[in-house]
């Protein structure tokens, strides 16, 4: 691939960087990432992946842009309350970068769609807000073998890890750290718990650097480990996390082959914030 003068301007302080260079570049732009949810950490990540030059990015939320979104969510304006938005973030998305190609998805992920969906893109930056989506995007990756970096955050603190238990060597997937969803009301939700806005640009920058890396096969994946990070205490830990061979989804005898769970799952669950991100 030729780059344009104005792309080499663009891209001009990656295409410096040893690990990067042309190679890496060009690898971005041919790259399709799906983002789940378009909120506190689907904007950050939105936004350094387009100024990155990502060619694909999708966005998948069903929600709009909500006042009280915008504490957090630095991809959208005040201009933008009440639009999709995945309508608001395409339109920023569009002012960073016209190299990106944006494809919205007004809608949730559910058990019916998440394969297909899934199924066209290199990586899935997983930012929603609710275990149920989780464990289905865990599933959904495991069993399309797509790559997948995860992240959450509650109040002052956040969490990062890089999901490819497909490929081969100690690489676990989110069930084998936490093989069921905690019971419904257990954890809190941001919602009702609050979050810091600027931990969601912190984790969701994280989340970024790791999908980039991924993306150019460059550095030390984070696949293995779950980064814990504290903002009250300006904690960061990291942890080694290991494949479970007990494991329902990637283990030896695995009992989860295909995502009916989640249908079943999805009959049961109606908390009303479940539909959002964080
Ligand atoms: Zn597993």
């Amino acid at each position: 691939m030729d780059f344009s003068e104005q792309q080499i301007e663009r891209y001009a302080r990656h295409i410096l960087l040893g690990q990067v260079g042309g190679k890496g570049q060009e690898k971005l732009l041919a790259s399709k990432v799906l983002v789940i949810g378009a909120g506190g950490l689907g904007s950050p990540v939105l936004l350094y992946l387009a100024a990155a030059g990502v060619g694909t990015l999708g966005i998948i939320d069903d929600d709009v842009v909500d006042l009280s979104n915008l504490q957090r969510q630095v991809i959208h304006a005040t201009a933008s309350i009440g639009m999709a938005k995945v309508d608001s973030a395409k339109n920023t998305i569009a002012a960073i970068n016209p190299d990106v190609r944006v494809i919205t998805y007004q809608d949730r992920i559910t058990a019916g769609n998440a394969m297909d969906l899934i199924g066209g893109y290199d990586l899935v930056a997983d930012g929603s807000d609710n275990f149920a989506t989780r464990f289905l995007v865990n599933d959904a990756c495991y069993l399309s073998k797509t790559p997948l970096v995860s992240a959450a955050i509650l109040q002052f603190d956040g969490q990062v890890a890089t999901y490819k238990a497909h490929e081969a060597g100690d690489n676990p997937c989110y069930r084998c750290l936490f093989p069921e969803p905690p019971p419904p009301g257990q954890v809190p939700s941001c919602a009702e718990a609050g979050v810091l806005g600027a931990m969601c640009g912190m984790i969701g920058s994280l989340q970024a650097t790791e999908a980039l890396k991924e993306l150019m096969g460059i550095g030390q994946s984070l696949s293995g480990s779950l980064l814990i990070c504290e903002a009250l205490g300006t904690e960061f830990r990291k942890i080694k996390v290991r494949r479970d061979p007990g494991c329902a989804l990637c283990g030896e005898t695995p009992t989860i082959t295909d995502l009916s769970l989640h249908e079943i799952a999805a009959g049961e669950q109606c908390r009303p914030a479940a539909s959002g991100s964080a």
